[in-house]
């Protein structure tokens, strides 16, 4: 088999990374909420415009929080899409809770806002939308809904840094801000990278300074540093989720950096896009499928290929070229942890996502040159 040429990710630094860890280093303090996570709390309170975030060692963890902080206990219902990644769910089934599938819509993987009503009942505590490659789910329904019932809406947005919602009036809304709580990552795989990392947004500030104690293992250690108490102790559950300012320091570089990073990658989407579109247009394949209401952040490039036969061959095609394309979930209601958990609706548009869906080599440092190359690979599969 060819090497791998073109990988399907790249970690990459784009300016200060290393300079500001030896900073961090010299600072004298690298444990965490030192010098750098202060500035990257900063960076979103001030420049993005978030009320308040805590900064975690994952989107994961974030996520536990999230559980943690609406207090879901054994037998509350939380409403999900089948179509993601283990952590969103896994987060609310360590409290106890009972996951109802939501299928993804026809024309993208995120859930269908038009399914959720129905398993809304007395105990449904949260609904949690997915924004699938950064693309928005249907937020102003999904609001309408949690606001009708009482819901609190936890925001998976993982993949979303730099992705809005636009409302009917053309209002733009950061996805991560309209949630009581939302979860990105900063996982080497996402826009801006740290290794592992991620961040909790709280847009119910009500629940700030709870958020603060369940990070800092159930102690009121932030209070204390900022004076606001004299002595700090246990005064709830809790974990170690902050992350050590090595991480920070890495993490804010990026993010100093977020408009080239954008910029770069929303050229290489559009590449990708303008080559492969026409075979969109024949029907061969699908190309990604942006909802009026959703501004993307060119997090992934996918397309849907006929059957999974069909993505299989296209996948050992490109392998011999030295192209490394991936799929990505498979359904989490017919894994082996859930199957036998879920209550037996078939949840046919995320098995399809599943069979048919194929990343495409997305990085910062990816060429022209390669995406042209990887374009021209499909279409010479196709064509
Ligand atoms: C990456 C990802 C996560 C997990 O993020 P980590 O930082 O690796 O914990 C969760 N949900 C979605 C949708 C993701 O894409």
């Amino acid at each position: 088999m060819q090497e791998i040429k073109i990988p399907f990710n790249r970690p990459f630094m784009i300016g200060s990374e290393l300079g500001y860890i030896s900073e961090a280093v010299e600072s004298g303090k690298i444990s965490g909420d030192g010098l750098f996570s202060s500035k990257c709390h900063q960076f979103f309170q001030q420049i993005l415009g978030f009320k308040k975030v805590l900064l975690t060692t994952s989107c994961t963890d974030a996520l536990e929080m999230c559980a943690i902080l609406l207090d879901i206990n054994p037998g509350d219902e939380v409403i999900a899409p089948s179509y993601t990644f283990v952590s969103t769910v896994n987060a609310f089934i360590l409290r106890g809770a009972k996951i109802k599938f939501v299928d993804s819509t026809t024309f993208n993987p995120n859930m269908d806002v038009n399914q959720i009503e129905t398993l809304i009942t007395s105990k449904t505590k949260v609904i949690l939308p997915v924004h699938y490659a950064g693309i928005s789910c249907d937020m102003g329904k999904i609001m309408q809904l949690a606001n009708k019932y009482g819901i609190a809406v936890v925001e998976d947005a993982a993949q979303a840094i730099s992705s809005f919602y636009k409302n009917e009036n053309g209002d733009l809304f950061p996805l991560g801000s309209l949630g009581k709580l939302a979860a990105f990552s900063f996982h080497e795989t996402k826009n801006v990278i740290s290794g592992e990392g991620g961040l909790i947004a709280i847009n119910d500030t009500s629940l700030s300074q709870r958020a603060e104690i369940i990070r800092e293992k159930g102690t009121n250690r932030s209070a204390f540093f900022r004076g606001e108490v004299d002595k700090y102790g246990w005064v709830d559950i809790g974990s170690s989720f902050l992350p050590s300012d090595l991480i920070a320091a890495f993490l804010y570089a990026q993010l100093e950096k977020l408009d080239v990073i954008q910029k770069r990658r929303m050229d290489i989407w559009n590449l990708y896009d303008q080559h492969l579109k026409p075979l969109s247009e024949r029907n061969i394949i699908q190309t990604p499928n942006i909802p009026e209401y959703a501004i993307h952040n060119a997090h992934m490039y996918y397309i849907i290929t006929k059957s999974l036969d069909d993505r299989d061959n296209l996948i050992f095609y490109l392998k011999k070229r030295g192209i490394n394309a991936v799929f990505h979930y498979q359904s989490l209601h017919s894994s082996n942890y859930f199957k036998d958990k879920h209550d037996g609706r078939n949840l046919n548009w995320s098995d399809h996502y599943s069979e048919r869906l194929l990343r495409l080599p997305f990085f910062y440092t990816l060429s022209d040159a390669n995406v042209e190359l990887v374009a021209k690979a499909i279409f010479e599969y196709y064509i």
